[in-house]
């Protein structure tokens, strides 16, 4: 099964994807994860987008776009994904698209995640994993970026019959049981 999880910063995406990971036996891809672990490690890439990240911006296009279709060349995706933080921009949603279909792995699922603002902002404020794009103000400008150039990508899907839309208030328990049964 092949899985895009969306939603806004805060919304639960990468708790959610661990779970799903662990009950359908399929990797998580998180681009943010990727880019904070070359950040840490100063990898070329890490140097690259530290001060991106660090502004609450996104990361080019091109260079999302190529990390992705490199990485899901692995192997270990060949039975399915999870993705998270990817596609983000209707740009990237297109170029998807093409390695979506070259690399025959159609999307089977695309699980949006809504949760009001308010609760958004002080989960990400509240969650303390010292992350250096979690202050309030980079929060407010990873938001406003989120419905400028993210939100759109949720249309792309929509004519594809996938988007399964969740309700993201809840227990964690009570928020993956709506995710599991929305993919039955
Ligand atoms: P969150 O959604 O909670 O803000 P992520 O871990 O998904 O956190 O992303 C953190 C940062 O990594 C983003 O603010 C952005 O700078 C960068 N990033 C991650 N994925 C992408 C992407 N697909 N395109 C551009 N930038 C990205």
């Amino acid at each position: 099964m092949n899985i895009i999880l969306f939603g806004p910063p805060g919304a639960g995406k990468g708790t959610q994807a661990k779970l799903l990971q662990d009950k359908y036996s399929i990797p998580h891809l998180s681009t943010g994860d990727i880019f904070r672990t070359a950040i840490k490690n100063q990898t070329p890439l890490g140097v690259k987008v530290k001060s991106i990240l660090d502004a609450g911006q996104l990361v080019p296009d091109e260079t999302v776009v190529d990390l992705v279709a490199d990485e899901l060349k692995d192997p270990k995706y060949d039975s399915g994904f999870i993705l998270d933080g990817f596609p983000r921009t209707v740009p990237q949603a297109e170029a998807f698209d093409e390695i979506a279909e070259n690399q025959n792995k159609a999307i089977d699922a695309f699980v949006v995640l809504t949760v009001p603002e308010k609760e958004l902002i002080s989960r990400i404020l509240s969650r303390g994993q010292g992350r250096t794009d979690d202050t309030e103000e980079k929060i407010k400008t990873r938001l406003e970026v989120y419905h400028e150039e993210t939100e759109p990508v949720q249309n792309h899907y929509s004519s594809k019959g996938v988007v399964k839309e969740i309700d993201g208030i809840g227990t964690i328990d009570e928020i993956f049981e709506r995710i599991a049964s929305s993919l039955k």
